[in-house]
């Protein structure tokens, strides 16, 4: 989680206390390089190719997460959506907006939070 906002790594690890499912952040789950975002773009893991179209994970302002079930890494909805309220709940208690990446209409993202534009600096 290194260079990722303040704000949001107190949402992560107030998540973490709250949610009954435990998670992690892999390598390039937290801030990422302009070479990180264009090889995740090429891989088609990404919608933002980094360089005209920057991703939040480039600012720090975003996170990925991946639970962590039985032992093992797990991305299934009903992990994530357990993982996603802790989260939104967490960010309500430190009063910071954010958004869910389930939420998006164009490419449902389960495992991504980001901070909102109006998220308070
Ligand atoms: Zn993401």
């Amino acid at each position: 989680m290194s260079g990722v906002d303040f704000r949001l790594k107190q949402i992560v690890y107030r998540a973490l206390e709250k949610s009954k499912i435990d998670f992690g952040i892999p390598e390039t789950g937290g801030l990422r390089t302009e070479e990180m975002q264009k090889a995740l773009y090429e891989a088609g893991k990404s919608k933002a190719d980094g360089v005209t179209n920057k991703s939040k994970h480039q600012y720090g302002l975003a996170v990925d997460v991946y639970a962590y079930v039985d032992g093992a890494a797990s991305w299934e909805s009903e992990h994530l959506t357990h993982i996603a309220a802790a989260f939104l709940q967490a960010a309500l208690e430190l009063d910071t907006p954010i958004k869910w990446g389930g939420f998006f209409h164009s490419f449902t993202d389960m495992p991504h939070f980001e901070l909102t534009d109006i998220a308070k600096g």
